[in-house]
C-alpha cells in the first residue's frame, strides 16, 4: 500500500518509509499552508495514495472526493499503525529490509565501504558491514540504533494487531 500523510502526521510517515513503504509526505513539497488539503486530496486520486490524516475535517473531505482516507486520532506511532491497520482493513507489513529513505522516500540501495569512507565515522566503519545509499538524496544509513527501535515497535505493532 501507498501513502500520503497530511502535515502533523510526520513520524508516522517516517516510520512507515523506514517499515519499507512508499509514503509521500506533505512537509516535503513546500506547498503554501492554503493549498496543503487541496494537494494531498489530487495527490492522493492521482498516486492512489491511501490518504493518512488526522483532521477530521479533512478526511471528510478527502472520501467525499473518492480518496481513501484513513483517519488517524492516536498520539503514539504504535496506536497510529494499528489504527491505519484496522481503517485499511488489514495488517500494514512492516520489513524494516526494504526500508525507504525516511527523508525523502527514497528507495535504498546497498553501498559499498569504499564509497562510504570519509562519510560516516570511524568507529561505524570498524562496527558495521552493511551501508546503504538513498538513491535520491544520498543520505548514508547502517543498521545502528534506529535498527533496534524499529523492531520494538514492530513487535509492540504486531502484538497490538494481533
Ligand atoms: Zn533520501
Amino acid at each position: 500500500m501507498r501513502f500520503i500523510a497530511d502535515g502533523m502526521l510526520g513520524k508516522l510517515a517516517r516510520w512507515l518509509r523506514l517499515a519499507g513503504h512508499d509514503v509521500a509526505y506533505i512537509g516535503d513539497f513546500r506547498v503554501p499552508a492554503g493549498e496543503q488539503d487541496t494537494t494531498l486530496i489530487s495527490r492522493a486520486l492521482g498516486e492512489e495514495r491511501v490518504l493518512l490524516t488526522c483532521d477530521i475535517a479533512l478526511h471528510r473531505r478527502a472520501r467525499r472526493a473518492g480518496v481513501r482516507s484513513a483517519f488517524v486520532e492516536s498520539s503514539d506511532v504504535v496506536g497510529q499503525l494499528v489504527e491505519v491497520s484496522k481503517r485499511c482493513g488489514r495488517k500494514i507489513s512492516v520489513q524494516p529490509e526494504n526500508s525507504r529513505c525516511p527523508m525523502c522516500n527514497g528507495s535504498l540501495e546497498l553501498a559499498g565501504k569504499e564509497e562510504i569512507k570519509g562519510k560516516v565515522p570511524a568507529t561505524v566503519l570498524r562496527v558495521q558491514r552493511e551501508f546503504w545509499r538513498c538513491v535520491r538524496c544520498g543520505k548514508l544509513y547502517w543498521r545502528g540504533k534506529h535498527w533496534k527501535t524499529i523492531l520494538e515497535m514492530a513487535s509492540r505493532y504486531y502484538r497490538m494487531v494481533r
